[in-house]
């Protein structure tokens, strides 16, 4: 519901704060990655101050406590750029667009387009494609959850169904993982402690488990069944506590009247 109140009604509120402090930090990473800005924190921490301001917020001081925020997170991200990450992996792209064509459903029923952007892919030792999607929220999934984040896991279908070809020479990589990187979330005293960012990894599909493949194709199914139908029921959760229409919503105490 929340999906089609925002994208097909349009009746989404207007940018928060929220969404400006995580643009400004993804086009920062977006920048380091792709060469136009150096990983250099004196450089990185000039481009916030320039844009700081044209970000709104409710009070001076919700600004000054969330730009020092923005330099936390800043940090961590360069520390983690500049770090050994696991398998030798390298950047190959940043802000990727892709744009595949999915079959889902039980007999392949559904054919569902998935057009969307990977905030980073690396290759690695095994020439491995590996998604990284920058997190800049309060909170984050839980360990269970990640292992089957309906976000990475699309990600790495995606791959699977060539969407990463064109940053590797035209040939199909496998999946090697995907990883939310947590740069609000410093990471705990055994991973580096909070200079480093939580990273929350999703192992790669297993190519001899097609259940696990084949749920997040059933997930896809599902989820284009709905629109198909038009079956919008809302469907209550942790998502709720950011979602802006509470207030028009059946499912919650607030939206009751609106609907009755
Ligand atoms: S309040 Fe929760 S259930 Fe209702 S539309 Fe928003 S996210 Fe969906």
């Amino acid at each position: 519901m929340q999906w089609f109140l925002g994208r097909e009604v349009h009746a989404d509120a207007p940018a928060s704060s929220a969404q400006g402090f995580g643009n400004v930090l993804h086009v920062l990473a977006d920048e380091v990655a792709s060469g136009g800005t150096p990983a250099d924190l004196s450089v990185l921490l000039e481009r916030l101050d320039s844009v700081w301001d044209g970000l709104a917020f409710e009070a001076p001081w919700k600004s000054r406590q969330e730009k020092e925020n923005a330099r936390a997170a800043l940090e961590r991200f360069l520390r983690w750029h500049v770090m050994e990450r696991g398998d030798a992996r390298h950047a190959v792209g940043s802000e990727h667009p892709f744009d595949v064509t999915l079959r889902a459903g039980e007999t392949g029923e559904y054919a569902v387009r998935i057009r969307g952007s990977m905030d980073r892919v690396e290759s690695d030792a095994l020439g491995r494609a590996y998604v990284v999607d920058f997190k800049t929220g309060r909170t984050k999934p839980s360990g269970a959850e990640i292992a089957e984040h309906p976000q990475l896991a699309v990600y790495q279908l995606a791959v699977r169904e060539g969407a990463a070809d064109g940053l590797f020479g035209g040939e199909r990589p496998p999946p090697g993982g995907a990883e939310l990187v947590q740069l609000r979330l410093g990471a705990t005293r055994k991973a580096g402690g909070d200079a480093l960012p939580t990273v929350q990894r999703q192992e790669p599909p297993d190519p001899q488990d097609l259940p696990e493949s084949e749920r997040t194709r059933a997930l896809l199914a599902t989820a284009a069944g709905r629109v198909l139908d038009e079956r919008f029921t809302p469907n209550t959760g942790s998502h709720c506590a950011f979602c802006a229409f509470r207030s028009a919503c059946s499912a919650r105490p607030e939206g009751g009247q609106v609907v009755e």
